[in-house]
């Protein structure tokens, strides 16, 4: 057997750091033994997927060296491997599955679906479907879909009764199918839900190990249960445990910068975090910190893989970096690397508009362009209110500023100046007097370039990451 494993991120966000740790050991196990590391891209979600976030997710993995054998933009014998571009092959799938009594049209509607939500809160009952449109004679159901009320399809699972998921790391794992709900497969929109979607392509695509992070323990049940119905041999499942931040939290990118690009941006090697997600959940037979992608394919072992719920911590992680600069590149590299992070002509050019007016002497670029190659920059309360605001309203309007930065997908000077404005009406604030601030926090220094271009070319992540920064130099003021 050829192992094949793969990655599927669902292009809704920046790239995450999540991915990239799950990507790395499915490449590892996949390249240990000599098999193949698929990447799809599980784009279902129609309303958050898009075509950008796709762009940065296969950026980011290409940056740090995980390369896949079949893929979007690669190509392979399993195509397409974007599931937008598959909705045929899931509605044969279901009409297999309703064929065989597998499953079933649910004509409910979202207020009938509300309503048993809430009544199920009410009596503290396990929220899930209760099997109402299974009464519906199978040819009234088709005769209904066929004059066009809309429906969805559900999965039929069984209501008594134990269902045993393996995991590869954790044994098995027993759960009772009263607990699991009827899950919708198909939507009203004819399109598949995620867990058809997973099962349907990691059959045919020939995956035999599904390594991915604990999140999807509770889903193994409803992906079991389809595998069986269809008469496939499901592949293994290694769930592997999720990232924490320094408080044991789950790792979001509200607490702490989550995106694979804020990493880049620092200036952190790819080398040093492919190391440092490697030692979140694996270690070296010989407990040595420091390893290479190679070394850690070539030691790989599943069984390694340790449980425990492992800390994403940056001051670690700088270490490790620090480490990796200083003992693995020789000069010439290590001038290569600054000239591909930031002195760079695309960089450069970016930035010359901004500056060649405000400068008698070339030398007067350093001072005013050190923000740009900086990471983050520590600001003083001080520095912060020095302005018309107090800390309170500098407060609200950076939180505002860091919902709405959030959300945002298109990032350049107008949808930032459009965003920030957004801030300030809704606040009630002169933007001139909540622009005096952010200026500190994204530049270091009260005046200078101007600002939305300057945040426009930081990016959203180091933007972001000052912001929320600078918002904790206020906490206590
Ligand atoms: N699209 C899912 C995600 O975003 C994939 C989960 C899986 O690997 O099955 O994580």
């Amino acid at each position: 057997m050829t192992v094949r494993t793969r990655i599927a991120p669902s292009p809704t966000g920046d790239p995450h750091l999540g991915t990239a740790y799950v990507a790395l050991f499915n490449y590892c196990f996949a390249r240990r033994h000599g098999g193949q590391f698929i990447l799809r891209i599980e784009d279902t979600d129609q309303e958050r997927s898009n075509r950008r976030s796709e762009e940065m997710i296969l950026e980011s993995l290409r940056w740090l060296g995980l390369h896949w054998d079949e893929g979007p933009d690669v190509g392979g014998p399993h195509g397409p491997y974007r599931q937008s571009e598959r909705a045929p092959i899931y509605r044969e799938h279901v009409a297999l599955l309703l064929e065989a009594g597998h499953a079933f049209r649910c004509f409910c509607t979202p207020e009938r679906l509300e309503a048993l939500r809430q009544q199920q809160r009410a009596q503290n009952l396990p929220l899930g479907y209760d099997g109402h449109c299974l009464a519906i004679p199978v040819d009234e159901a088709e005769r209904r879909a066929a004059a066009g009320e809309p429906f969805v399809v559900r999965m039929k699972v069984p209501r008594s009764g134990e269902c045993v998921v393996h995991d590869c790391l954790r044994g098995d794992i027993v759960f009772d199918y009263a607990q699991v709900d009827m899950q919708v497969l198909l939507k009203a929109d004819g399109l598949p839900t995620y867990h058809l979607a997973n099962v349907v392509d990691d059959h045919l695509m020939g995956i035999t190990h599904i390594i991915r992070g604990e999140e999807w323990i509770p889903s193994a049940p409803k992906h079991l249960l389809l595998y069986s119905y269809f008469g496939w041999t499901a592949p293994e499942l290694c769930h592997l445990p999720l990232l924490r931040n320094p408080d044991r939290s789950k790792l979001s990118k509200r607490k702490n910068p989550t995106s694979l690009r804020f990493f880049q941006r620092m200036g952190y090697l790819p080398e040093a975090m492919l190391n440092f997600l490697g030692l979140m959940a694996w270690s070296m037979p010989d407990g040595e910190e420091k390893f290479t992608l190679e070394e850690m394919v070539r030691n790989f072992d599943l069984q390694r893989i340790s449980l425990g719920g492992p800390v994403f911590d940056m001051t670690k992680l700088s270490w490790l970096n620090g480490r990796w600069i200083r003992e693995n590149l020789d000069v010439e590299e290590f001038a290569r690397r600054v000239q591909a992070w930031a002195l760079n002509r695309d960089y450069l050019m970016a930035i010359a508009p901004l500056t060649q007016q405000r400068v008698e002497r070339l030398s007067d670029l350093g001072p005013l362009t050190a923000f740009f190659f900086s990471g983050l920059l520590d600001p003083t309360p001080e520095s912060l209110v020095a302005g018309k605001l107090d800390a309170a309203q500098i407060r609200s309007a950076f939180d505002a500023m860091l919902a709405r930065i959030d959300a945002m997908t298109v990032w350049n000077r107008d949808t930032v100046e459009a965003e920030l404005r957004g801030v300030a009406d809704e606040l009630g604030l002169k933007l001139r007097d909540m622009l005096k601030p952010l200026y500190v926090a994204i530049t270091g220094r009260p005046a200078g370039v101007p600002l939305f271009d300057a945040m426009a070319i930081l990016g959203k992540d180091i933007s972001r990451a000052r912001i929320r920064q600078a918002r904790e130099a206020l906490e206590a003021a």
